[in-house]
């Protein structure tokens, strides 16, 4: 297993190498090299990141590996190659993609993210996943950020690769990126050895406000303590910063809010001020309560929630107690 592990991760690894040689030099990278530049991020970056370009053609990456006398069955097994159907050929699963590589804490490859450079669909393609990759236990930038979150003691999670990148070159090295995928537990607790505190600053949508509240449900349970920050909406910080500068968003991570706050306040303005409705979202809100291994910090907020709700604080305390196991989240 260690061996298979090995020997896929030195394919990532060439597999890396060729396409990041073809966004810095060839000919092919061109566009994708303007791209990157437009939206402000120089070689600098993409050497850092190791960032890549994968060529228009069907067999660019194939022909390579095949050239190098790798074994096809590896880069299949990474999903980098597709098998062609009926005696055809195998082809490249990333083409005409600039692309992210994402790292274990080894530093190693174990898969990569890819964005088209217009906005044809799906904007986003991932490595799928293989014995080196579980998108739940891995996330982008965590190997150069480790240091920086030691360091602050404190992480910032974000949604998307350019955001993290963003941050990045902002001055900002302790962000990793979810990629789009849910926070899990894995993340938490890989996010727990190196960060006493967590920033949240997910895209500013619908979206993004849901992850923000799932994350906080396993934070929350993990004991790691949580702030959101907020933007502007519809921004994320790839945008917010290329838009706002760098002061204005230092301003913005300050006036950061626990999340548990910013939760109990949206609950309840969803649901109104309504006796039905304020009921509903007690409920709802004692149910993350529950989740709360801290006595103290726990019966801090119950105290919160009765001094908004203008609810007897023993009262919510008895509710909060009724709760078991089927009324958690
Ligand atoms: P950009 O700024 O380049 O337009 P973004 O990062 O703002 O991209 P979002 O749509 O906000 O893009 O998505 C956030 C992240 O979720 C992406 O960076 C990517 O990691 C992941 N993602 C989005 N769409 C997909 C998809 N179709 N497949 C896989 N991952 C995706
Ligand atoms: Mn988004
Ligand atoms: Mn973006
Ligand atoms: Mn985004």
């Amino acid at each position: 297993r260690r061996v298979e592990a090995d020997r896929l991760a030195r394919i990532n690894e060439v597999a890396c190498d060729f396409y990041h040689q073809i966004l810095l030099e060839s000919p092919e990278g061109g566009a994708a090299r303007r791209y990157l530049r437009d939206r402000g991020y120089d070689g600098e970056i993409a050497r850092r990141f190791r960032l890549g370009f994968a060529p228009e053609r069907w067999e660019a990456l194939a022909g390579h590996l095949a050239a190098k006398g790798f074994d096809p069955a590896l880069g299949r097994q990474l999903g980098l190659i597709r098998p062609g159907k009926e005696g055809r050929s195998d082809y490249d699963l990333f083409r005409k993609r600039l692309l992210f590589p994402i790292l274990d804490l080894a530093g190693r490859v174990t898969a990569f993210g890819g964005r088209v450079l217009d906005d044809s669909l799906p904007k986003y393609m991932n490595s799928p996943e293989s014995p080196i990759y579980h998108k739940g236990r891995v996330l982008f930038g965590l190997c150069e950020a480790r240091e920086g979150m030691r360091q602050r003691r404190e992480g910032i999670v974000v949604e998307g690769y350019f955001d993290q990148m963003a941050l990045y070159r902002a001055g900002f090295t302790n962000a990793v990126a979810t990629c789009g995928t849910a926070l899990t537990v894995e993340h938490a607790r890989l996010l727990k050895r190196y960060a006493e505190r967590l920033l949240l600053l997910f895209d500013q949508d619908s979206a993004g406000r849901k992850a923000t509240f799932r994350a906080m449900e396993v934070l929350l349970a993990e004991g790691i303590p949580a702030s959101v920050v907020a933007l502007e909406p519809g921004e994320d910080p790839d945008s917010f910063l290329r838009l706002h500068g760098v002061d204005d968003f230092s301003r913005r991570l300050e006036a950061a809010r626990p999340v548990l706050e910013v939760y109990m306040e949206t609950v309840l303005a969803e649901h109104g001020a309504s006796i039905e409705g304020t009921t509903r979202a007690v409920d709802e809100i004692l149910a993350r309560l529950r989740l709360i291994p801290g006595e103290i910090e726990r019966s801090l907020y119950l105290r919160a929630l009765a001094a908004r709700t203008g609810i007897a604080e023993d009262l919510i305390r008895r509710q909060a107690e009724k709760g078991g196991p089927a009324n958690r989240p």
